[in-house]
């Protein structure tokens, strides 16, 4: 069997940098501030590192425990990586729903800029996958419903996520989805627009952003990374994955994926997972839709998560 989806980066589509950004952060002083606010945090260990940011587990002086995501302010010396950044902040502030990580505070020395988040203590659904190489459907059932419902939520104010993968979707103490890093979201001044920017991870990009660019894209691209997301919970590895991103979207435009023999995965489950993945966006089905498919009607439904599907294959009931 492949093993679980590998690197999911942004090179492909955001040029390639001779020093990851997120190198330029190093480790913040144990005692930081929000002045503003006079809050004080401190600072304990780094919980993990993406293309611009490190996170470190952080306490307030109430007690509370949060992530908070680190930038280097010489990171932002260009005005485009600066307004990424502000439009982050901006959209995530925005945002309240069980399924998205909070955002709680944010604030900035002379070297960072620090964004307090809930922290989301089991980590990615990335690294779930490393231990765990594929999920069973029950599993699958509860975590699709639940990022659905994010999705749902957004869309609803007008955000488009445009970077939904595993490394984003994370897991809280009890389990539940936390939807996370709102770099690359958008949100529209009303829902005709239509946006313009190719940008994605290349194992999770729809169709319609790398061949249509003249016609812009719009919310149906997250329902398509959702099928990729699925796809990739079910069988170990994203559907179009290959070494080449050249060749990863030559299989995005052709559609071209396949169940591995040998693992049993359900005709619902293939079926909710190629309605997600269809060519032409207007025709993928809405948020309600998709929670009206039989993948969600058929089979064991879990309330919730035990601990245990951390390392292995759940025992359900
Ligand atoms: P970037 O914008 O650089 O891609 P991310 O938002 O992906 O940064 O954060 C980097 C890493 O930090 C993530 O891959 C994840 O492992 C960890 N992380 C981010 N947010 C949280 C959080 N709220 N709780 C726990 N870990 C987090």
């Amino acid at each position: 069997m492949a093993t679980a989806a590998v690197k999911e980066t942004k090179t492909a589509i955001t040029p390639k940098k001779k020093t990851k950004p997120s190198r330029l952060c190093f480790t913040p002083p144990v005692n930081l501030k929000n002045n503003k606010k006079n809050i004080y945090y401190t600072r304990y260990d780094c919980i993990g590192e993406g293309g611009f940011a490190r996170c470190f587990r952080v306490k307030d002086n109430y007690g509370n425990v949060y992530a908070a995501k680190v930038i280097a302010k010489r990171s932002l010396q260009n005005e485009k990586t600066k307004q990424k950044l502000f439009g982050e902040i901006k959209v995530h502030q925005s945002m309240n729903h069980p399924n998205i990580v909070g955002f709680v505070d944010c604030f900035e020395d002379s070297t960072n800029v620090y964004l307090v988040l809930e922290l989301c203590e089991h980590r990615s659904l990335m690294d779930l996958l490393r231990k765990r190489k594929h999920l069973t459907e029950p599993e699958v059932r509860f975590l699709m419903l639940q990022i659905l419902g994010a999705l749902k939520y957004m869309h609803k104010k007008r955000v488009i996520h445009r970077d939904l993968k595993l490394g984003n979707i994370m897991l809280d103490e009890s389990n539940n989805v936390k939807i996370g890093d709102f770099g690359l979201a958008a949100l529209l001044v009303d829902d005709e627009e239509r946006k313009m920017t190719i940008c994605g991870t290349p194992n999770y990009i729809a169709p319609e952003i790398l061949f249509n660019s003249k016609e812009g894209h719009s919310f149906e691209v997250d329902l398509w990374s959702a099928g990729v997301v699925m796809f990739a919970l079910l069988v170990g590895k994203p559907p179009f994955q290959d070494k080449e991103v050249k060749t990863i979207y030559k299989k995005i435009k052709a559609n071209s994926y396949k169940f591995p023999r040998g693992l049993e995965i359900s005709n619902e489950a293939k079926d909710l997972i190629s309605s997600l993945l269809t060519q032409d966006p207007s025709t993928r089905p809405s948020i309600d839709a998709i929670a009206d498919h039989a993948f969600f009607h058929t089979g064991y439904m879990a309330a919730s998560l035990p601990d245990e599907v951390l390392d292995q294959k759940p025992t359900w009931p």
